[in-house]
């Protein structure tokens, strides 16, 4: 396996001789107005570039999975890249119908027992909210990968720690993690995506695991930088178990 962090919560992971990516989100920096009712009204989305070109990022993408359809993990430029006949798992029937109408063929609802070239992809529950703001914030999932010559994966996806998180690790002992944990927040609502707490929360019930921390600094709305989840973790002497990449 190997996984690399591009921006926001767009990763390239190679599992098992087959390259996904996940939640392309594909504009150069800027080309999007500010997410409202937030930090950093000043600031287009991205706030970065990505770190190489699209052509680079697509090349032989066996599979890509959006988790949910927020403009940072599925947008206008990764629709235009993507070739429309590439495989696209999406969370549920109403995503299938939203990505086919963007002209993509060849889409599948991911389910807790879906097979791809020999890899398991189980769909996981997550909450991008607490309270109030889940009705705005909307449907996600996450994904755990498993193959018998790989370690279990599970990308959590845009949740806050809450106990589907837990279940999801108990269930399946991932060993590799990856958290979206930017601490994205409107100024009313609290945090859509893990903050550090979180983090803490899943190291606590994962102890064995790598955690990798994703989706941070990429748009306007983050309020978590990855150096403050880095002092936290080494505060909290879990430093050994949290990568948090730059991209
Ligand atoms: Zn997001």
């Amino acid at each position: 396996m190997n996984i690399q962090q591009i921006r926001n919560a767009t990763l390239i992971v190679q599992y098992a001789g087959k390259k996904f990516l996940i939640d392309p989100f594909l504009a150069e920096k800027g080309t999007y107005p500010p997410f409202p009712n937030s930090l950093r009204q000043d600031q287009n989305n991205p706030l970065v570039n990505l770190p190489s070109s699209i052509d680079e990022i697509i090349d032989n993408v066996d599979a890509v999975i959006v988790t949910h359809l927020h403009l940072d993990h599925y947008d206008d430029a990764a629709k235009e890249a993507l070739p429309k006949d590439i495989k696209m798992f999406v969370q549920n029937d109403e995503d299938a119908i939203a990505v086919k109408n963007d002209g993509f063929q060849n889409v599948e609802v991911l389910q807790e027992d879906t097979a791809f070239e020999g890899i398991q992809l189980i769909k996981t529950k997550g909450e991008h909210g607490r309270g109030e703001i889940l009705k705005l914030a909307g449907l996600v999932c996450g994904v755990v990968f498993k193959h018998h010559t790989e370690k279990t994966l599970y990308i959590a996806g845009d949740t806050v720690w809450y106990e589907g998180v837990q279940k999801a690790i108990e269930t399946h002992h991932p060993e590799i993690i990856v958290v979206n944990a930017g601490d994205n927040q409107f100024l009313e609502g609290g945090s859509l995506v893990m903050g550090k707490d979180d983090v803490y929360e899943v190291q606590k019930v994962a102890p064995a695991a790598k955690i990798i921390a994703s989706h941070m600094e990429a748009v306007n709305h983050w309020t978590l930088s990855r150096g403050e989840l880095k002092s936290y973790i080494n505060e909290k002497g879990i430093s050994e178990s949290v990568f948090v990449p730059e991209d």
